[in-house]
């Protein structure tokens, strides 16, 4: 019997081929020459065997003929789930990886985004990074904005018109001691955040949600930290956050809380850690702060090309899988260079690599295994994972049709290949061309119909 929420609602569309998505029990799972039904509500009505065509049809009310068959080489795969993503930066990104992290902060990114209280350029930069991210298949991005709440609304606004899954930050620092003009008093970022939550939520946008972010410890005051956490808990809100993501920053950390056990402490004694945190890097948590992850429910965000590129560190993903933290994966930009969720996966394979060479023993992460991190462990990371992440009936159908063989693509078939080698050479190789349409919540959101 195939699986099924029963027949009380519409079929707006069927799809009929290759499926391919992760569960709780298994990283690669797929489905071969199955259907699957959309409803009018944008959700898996229905999956199942094609062999079952007619009862489904009968069942749903559809007609088969209706069916859209998908091609030889494509198959439907869950949404790209980027954890941590900077879209002010957006605007340099692929420039500006000569230095650490707080060198880079000072030099590069505060002047950039104090430039965004202008809504013009803030317009310019956002619609082009929501587009960029959608057409690379990300069908759900966790933003960082900038200090600028009328700004970050835009954002905001810009993933709803797009049809971006989103969660939105106005980011909040009362500490800045390099670019003066660039940061808020703390009467300011709570008012602020106040505003910010109130208006976005008066919005309804249907799947955009405000998220409170102080920026990091570092730039933060504890009475700030301490002020949105109660904010978030009123208001019953996401919370992201930046931590343990390189030496100096850990050590710095450690001077200005010296009551704290531990950097994850610190947001811990904030009431900043709880089941809808992520917090992104974590190269350098100990044991102690990942059971801490754990207990709170808080997750992790790996952002392999950022960890590289700005010389910041490895993370030892296995390490956090055993402790079972919540993991997703992010971009980071424009620590990372790369917006494309893909450039993802395959930096977390690689950082998995030279801890292999690093140590012989070490247990490389799969490319099944970093599969799932990109979509349903994102879902979760976001505590987003009862509304996305895999093709589970009565989820929203958030999915990626990919041509592995699309015409002028990157990858070159000779022959005719099994499914999963063809999942892996699409992770390996492919890009937006290979992605021939996006569904975010049963939506059709690329190709654009907006420009
Ligand atoms: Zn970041």
């Amino acid at each position: 019997m195939a699986n099924s929420k029963g027949p009380t609602t519409e079929i707006n569309y069927v799809y009929r081929g290759t499926f391919i998505h992760s569960t709780q029990q298994t990283p690669l799972q797929i489905l071969e020459d199955e259907v699957l039904g959309v409803d009018t509500d944008g959700k898996i009505a229905f999956i199942g065997k094609a062999a079952e065509l007619d009862s489904l049809s009968q069942t749903f009310g559809f007609s088969p003929s209706e069916v859209i068959q998908l091609a030889q080489h494509e198959f439907f795969m869950p949404g790209l789930v980027d954890t941590h993503i900077h879209a002010p930066q957006y605007s340099y990104a692929g420039t500006a990886l000569d230095m650490p992290l707080l060198e880079w902060l000072n030099k590069y990114t505060f002047p950039v985004e104090s430039r965004f209280k202008d809504l013009e350029f803030a317009q310019q930069v956002y619609s082009q990074v929501v587009k960029r991210t959608l057409r690379n298949g990300t069908t759900t991005a966790c933003y960082f904005a900038t200090i600028h709440t009328d700004a970050s609304l835009l954002l905001a606004q810009i993933a709803n018109d797009f049809g971006q899954r989103a969660l939105v930050g106005k980011v909040c620092m009362d500490r800045n001691n390099s670019v003066k003009h660039y940061k808020e008093t703390n009467q300011e970022s709570q008012d602020e955040t106040c505003r910010f939550i109130a208006e976005l939520l008066n919005k309804k946008y249907p799947l955009v949600r405000p998220v409170v972010t102080p920026r990091f410890a570092l730039s933060c005051t504890g009475a700030l930290m301490g002020q949105l956490g109660a904010i978030a808990k009123n208001n019953n809100l996401h919370i992201q956050s930046h931590i343990s993501e390189n030496v100096e920053e850990v050590k710095l950390v450690k001077e200005l809380f010296p009551e704290s056990k531990s950097y994850t402490d610190v947001y811990h004694k904030h009431n900043l850690l709880t089941d809808k945190t992520v917090m992104a890097h974590g190269c350098y948590l100990s044991d102690e702060e990942l059971a801490l992850f754990r207990e709170t429910g808080a997750s992790l965000s790996h952002c392999p090309n950022s960890n590289i590129s700005l010389c910041s560190g490895m993370l030892n993903v296995r390490n956090v899988l055993k402790h079972n933290v919540k993991l997703g994966l992010g971009t980071d930009v424009a620590g990372g260079y790369s917006a494309s969720m893909l450039d993802a996966v395959r930096r977390t394979l690689d950082t998995s690599k030279v801890l292999t060479i690093q140590d012989p023993e070490y247990d490389t992460l799969t490319f099944e295994e970093v599969f799932r991190l990109a979509t349903l462990g994102g879902s979760q990371a976001l505590s987003l994972d009862d509304r996305t992440g895999n093709f589970e009936v009565g989820k929203d159908f958030d999915a990626l049709r990919v041509n592995v063989a699309a015409a002028d693509g990157p990858i070159d078939l000779i022959k005719i290949e099994e499914p999963k080698i063809i999942l892996e050479k699409f992770l390996n190789l492919g890009d937006d061309r290979n992605i021939v349409e996006v569904f975010v919540a049963g939506r059709k959101v690329v190709p654009f119909t907006k420009q």
